[in-house]
């Protein structure tokens, strides 16, 4: 589905990614581990436009995103401009949970996981109101659609969360440290929702410190660090047999 190569981001003279090649195929699960400030948020971010990849090219289906406008400065690689219409297509088709839901506070939870089929989609505000209530219900808030986030539990907000990317019917999801801001008690009922997702086949990006579930979760594993992408393989390979150093002195700080 989504084909990306040689993906650079600077920030000022902070190399992030160097050069990141990667493709995923549909129904494909890719963890994402690494260590704080590795870039991990980045390169998801960059896959949907939350933030511009310095250099590369991302591609849907094949198809590359943005023109090329030449190149920047000799021997550097072209620049690539991206048309705002084309943004808002990659944004609908590619969604994403945030480590801190990032719910509107004054909106109810049932307006949380309309807005984007109304101001994105322009759906109607009963079919997407129908839509936002079937979402809800799958992720077991069914019986919240009036309360305000702020009256939810750290789970709950998540899975409304969740809810409300689901309800845009995207081809990938993609989930930034889901778990990472709530109380250990609550981080199970957001995996066993990510787990359901995983069951329907969903094609899914999970960057996650949480190495078991990982390992359950995910066709593939990747390990970022200095900007690409260290060790790539299974989750057998990656987390119980890692062949790089750097890879093994990391997954210690686990155990
Ligand atoms: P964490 O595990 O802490 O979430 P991460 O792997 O997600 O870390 P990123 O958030 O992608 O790391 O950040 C990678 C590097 O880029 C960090 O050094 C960070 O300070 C820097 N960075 C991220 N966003 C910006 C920005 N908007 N402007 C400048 N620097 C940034
Ligand atoms: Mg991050």
């Amino acid at each position: 589905i989504l084909q990306v190569s040689g993906l650079h981001k600077w920030f000022g003279p902070l190399h992030v990614l160097q050069g990141i090649d990667f493709s995923v195929a549909a129904g494909e699960r890719v963890a994402i581990i690494g260590g704080s400030g590795s870039g991990k948020s980045t390169f998801l971010r960059c896959l949907n436009f939350m933030e511009m990849p310095t250099a590369g090219r991302i591609a849907l289906d094949g198809t590359p995103l943005g023109r090329a406008v030449g190149k920047a400065a000799p021997g550097k690689p072209d620049e690539v401009r991206y048309p705002e219409s084309e943004l808002c297509r990659v944004r609908e088709r590619v969604g994403m949970v945030f480590q801190q839901f990032n719910l509107f506070p004054h909106m109810t939870v049932l307006e949380n996981a309309m807005e984007g089929l109304v101001t994105v989609k322009r759906m109607k505000k009963a079919e997407a109101r129908e839509r936002a209530l079937r979402e809800l219900d799958k992720v077991g808030l069914g019986g919240k659609t009036d309360v305000y986030p702020g009256r939810l539990s750290g789970g709950q907000q998540q899975r409304v969360a969740i809810a409300r990317a689901l309800a845009m019917e995207p081809e990938i999801l993609l989930f930034d440290e889901p778990t990472s801001s709530l109380d250990p008690e609550l981080v199970g009922e957001v995996l066993r929702v990510i787990r359901q997702l995983a069951e329907e086949g969903r094609t899914m990006l999970l960057v996650t410190h949480e190495l078991g579930f990982a390992y359950h979760f995910a066709t593939k594993v990747i390990f970022l660090a200095d900007g690409v992408f260290h060790e790539v393989g299974t989750p057998d390979e990656v987390l119980k047999h890692p062949r790089q150093e750097r890879t093994r002195a990391f997954l210690e700080r686990f155990t």
